[in-house]
């Protein structure tokens, strides 16, 4: 069932228009109020605030505040990227959400690793389509021992195709993350996917603290990390609140935000979709407990938001995925890119630390 509250209609062009002092003087709930000031001044607002929005602020309010603090940190600039599976299948983790798990009977078809000449032709058309940076994903718990510089060699030839190199391998170590980084990814994909206090409903063959000490080593090696999350998976909101905090406190530089695609033969194949409205309520609070963080928007966006896609920048998103997710297609990209357009939005080419 939504825990969607009722709501006001969209927000005004007067809204929209309102100047320096966006709070009170526009009438905004006293708690939203707060909210936006706080953000606008690059301070993420408390747990108990956020889940005091993320219960009883109107919508709307929360999708004018949530704008705001997007337009004062990144103006109309998106950061996008498109990803690769270069690896699919026979993962030995069991997350309950995931089509690649060997533990599940789902209809995904295992792949072995991609070779070179795939890879360069995903990334000329990843280029074709304005990306700026491409992420390589292999399913699996870790890049296993002599198999890992063949992954490297991938990622030189994205990089080599003049885009930016992103990777998501799964469990890494210091040395790894450093091999890394010496050959030019200056972005690593590691979700927490949930809050410490849900994990165990999703996965059971590795633990939280596996994750975090990943995201240390690509702290250390000078990384940017990209570690967020899966919504919809039955996880209350305070422990949506609860990962942003711990995001917050890791101080992650992007934050992707997926939204629950059920897929037959998974533990939550019978999950409901998100309703909409709730999902654009997940992406605004996160915006105000992360003003600074690149917010994207990614698997499960076309599915859950709908025609309520182009919210998802009121609420805070700083970019998308464009194209094709793992193992579910996305939209074409021009349908991505008009909208950008009619948005007034333009895509960052720049790779933002
Ligand atoms: S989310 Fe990653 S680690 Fe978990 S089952 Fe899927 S591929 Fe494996």
């Amino acid at each position: 069932m939504s825990t969607e509250p009722e709501t006001r209609n969209p927000p005004s062009p007067r809204l929209r228009q309102a100047g320096p002092d966006p709070g009170t003087a526009i009438g905004l709930s006293p708690a939203v109020a707060r909210a936006l000031e706080s953000a606008l001044a690059g301070r993420g607002i408390s747990a108990e605030a956020a889940l005091e929005l993320a219960r009883s602020a109107p919508l709307d309010e929360l999708l004018f505040a949530a704008g705001r603090v997007r337009e004062a940190h990144f103006g109309n600039r998106l950061h996008c990227c498109s990803i690769l599976s270069v690896k699919t299948g026979r993962c030995s983790e069991n997350c309950g959400f995931c089509a690649q798990s060997g533990h599940h009977a789902t209809d995904v078809r295992p792949t072995e690793l991609l070779d070179d000449p795939a890879v360069r032709r995903a990334a000329q058309e990843a280029r074709d389509n304005r990306a700026s940076a491409m992420g390589l994903v292999s399913s699996g718990c870790g890049p296993a021992g002599a198999h890992f510089e063949d992954y490297c060699a991938r990622l030189e030839s994205v990089r080599d195709e003049g885009l930016s190199v992103h990777a998501s391998l799964g469990l890494i170590d210091a040395a790894h993350a450093r091999r890394l980084a010496a050959l030019g990814v200056t972005v690593y994909n590691h979700n927490l996917e949930s809050a410490r206090s849900f994990f165990g409903e999703i996965c059971t063959t590795h633990g939280y603290d596996d994750r975090l000490a990943t995201l240390e080593a690509l702290r250390e090696a000078g990384i940017a990390r990209c570690c967020g999350g899966i919504f919809g998976l039955g996880e209350s909101w305070e422990q949506r609140v609860e990962l942003a905090a711990e995001l917050a406190r890791l101080g992650i530089e992007r934050v992707p935000i997926n939204f629950l695609h059920p897929i037959p033969g998974t533990p939550f194949e019978n999950r409901p979709l998100l309703p909409a409205r709730e999902a654009l309520r997940i992406v605004a609070v996160f915006r105000l407990m992360l003003p600074k963080a690149l917010i994207q928007v990614c698997g499960g966006r076309e599915l859950v938001l709908g025609h309520l896609q182009p919210l998802a920048f009121a609420a805070g998103a700083t970019g998308v995925i464009l194209g094709n997710y793992l193992t579910t297609k996305g939209r074409p990209a021009i349908e991505d890119l008009v909208m950008f357009r009619d948005l007034g939005l333009e895509l960052a080419t720049d790779e933002h630390r």
